[in-house]
């Protein structure tokens, strides 16, 4: 079944060794493959597939556009569809939440976003030093890997990943200990050994990084502390954005109003490659061509973005059925939690399981991959299922799905203790 795959292709593969089967069409939840299996996604491509597979509205957008001959490559030049797309966002993002932010076309992924915002806000403060948290996870190409806290991630750069000082996420030292202490204590101290940094890198949910939550106090402390220190606050939504865990934006609740936001994933809405980095106006100092790239804004994503926004954000049914539906698989968690000695985290439609014992996650997915369901593990030793499914599931496949997730823990957690 795999044997092109594992002929062909590179060793880098990773997914395709989680999840091996050969995969041929998709719609909403499900994926199909080649022998004719069904699966539930819940994993929709790590975050980049919101509102689930081919979606039969932005599709048809898509189909129209295509066969309109509208304009698919155009670098940054200026197209209907960018206008679209601009206003659209503005419409419908940006104005009601009172944001005022310049749009940035940086490339199409999400570690494109990070970088043209490490650019502009070294460039614009004239410091170097940036911070990012433990179990960071901002991307991997060099700047945005500097960032990542992932050491087998981070032993792949080959040079020196430099002008990043690490801080301890919310939560790291236990619950006794709150880690802006740390870091206030390091900026005060002009002997502390860390240089000014021109900014701070923050996701509210790490996703790869295990399903750690920043409580919304944590946040707002945080933002207080940068503000006193002239810090620029850059938030990485590129996985908990545009609806994950509710609102569109995920630091909404906890009323951040951060310098810079990176944005990429579901942006597009149909898993076309999509990013843009948001510039608080003042911070949009780049000259001319400075941050330049061949598929900066693509067509086919800026229509298929402004189809999503028109369907799932012009008013908040998406947002509070997230809520509601990561209820249900808050709940469902829980129980096992109880009864498997585990811990359940998350926000919205990202729930982490995290089991005592570090290899039940891992067993756990691929059990459940046999049963029809696909789903990840995330953390430092991957010891925690990550629940991801397309926001717009319905409640009988979230319940489907759950069902095999606890036939599936049952499985592994009676294999370990027979064993
Ligand atoms: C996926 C992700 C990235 C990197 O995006 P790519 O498109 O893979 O480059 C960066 N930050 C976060 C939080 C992500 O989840």
């Amino acid at each position: 079944m795999m044997d092109v795959f594992d002929q062909l292709e590179s060793e880098v593969r990773s997914y395709c060794r989680t999840f091996p089967n050969v995969f041929s069409s998709a719609r909403g939840h499900r994926l199909r493959s080649v022998d004719g299996r069904e699966y539930i996604d819940f994993f929709a491509g790590a975050g980049a597939l919101n509102y689930g597979h081919n979606d039969p509205h932005l599709k048809a957008r898509l189909l129209e556009y295509i066969a309109d001959d509208g304009v698919t490559h155009s670098l940054d030049m200026a197209t209907e569809a960018k206008r679209k797309f601009l206003e659209v966002f503005h419409r419908i993002v940006l104005a009601p939440r009172n944001m005022d932010y310049k749009v940035m076309f940086p490339g199409p992924t999400g570690t494109n976003s990070v970088e043209a915002a490490l650019k502009i806000a070294r460039t614009v403060t004239g410091r170097n030093n940036v911070v990012a948290f433990t179990n960071a996870f901002h991307g991997m190409t060099l700047g945005s890997l500097a960032l990542t806290g992932n050491g087998g991630k981070r032993d792949g750069a080959g040079v020196a990943l430099t002008d990043v000082t690490r801080m301890p996420y919310h939560g790291y030292m236990g619950s006794d200990l709150d880690t802006i202490d740390l870091l206030e204590q390091h900026l005060e101290d002009t002997s502390s050994g860390v240089d000014m940094p021109a900014a701070l890198i923050l996701e509210t949910v790490q996703a790869e990084g295990g399903v750690n939550v920043a409580s919304n106090p944590w946040l707002r402390r945080l933002q207080a502390l940068l503000k006193r220190f002239e810090i620029l606050l850059i938030v990485d939504d590129i996985q908990v954005g545009c609806g994950r865990t509710g609102p569109f934006f995920s630091f909404e609740p906890a009323e951040l109003q951060p310098d810079i936001v990176c944005l990429s994933k579901s942006l597009s809405g149909y898993g076309v490659p999509f990013a843009v980095t948001l510039l608080r106006p003042e911070l949009d100092q780049w000259e001319p061509g400075k941050h330049n790239g061949t598929f900066r804004g693509h067509n086919l994503a800026f229509v298929t973005a402004t189809a999503a926004l028109e369907r799932y954000w012009s008013d908040d049914k998406l947002s509070s059925d997230v809520q509601r539906r990561g209820r249900i698989v808050r709940e469902a968690l829980q129980q096992l939690a109880a009864s498997h000695d585990g811990r359940v985290r998350g926000r919205g439609l990202i729930q982490g399981l995290e089991f005592h014992d570090k290899d039940a996650a891992a067993e756990v997915s691929r059990e459940a991959f046999e049963q029809g369901v696909i789903v990840e593990t995330s953390g430092p030793q991957d010891q925690v299922l990550k629940i991801l499914p397309p926001l717009t599931i319905t409640d009988d496949a979230l319940q489907q799905g759950l069902e095999i997730i606890k036939e599936s823990v049952a499985a592994v957690t009676d294999g370990l203790t027979a064993s």
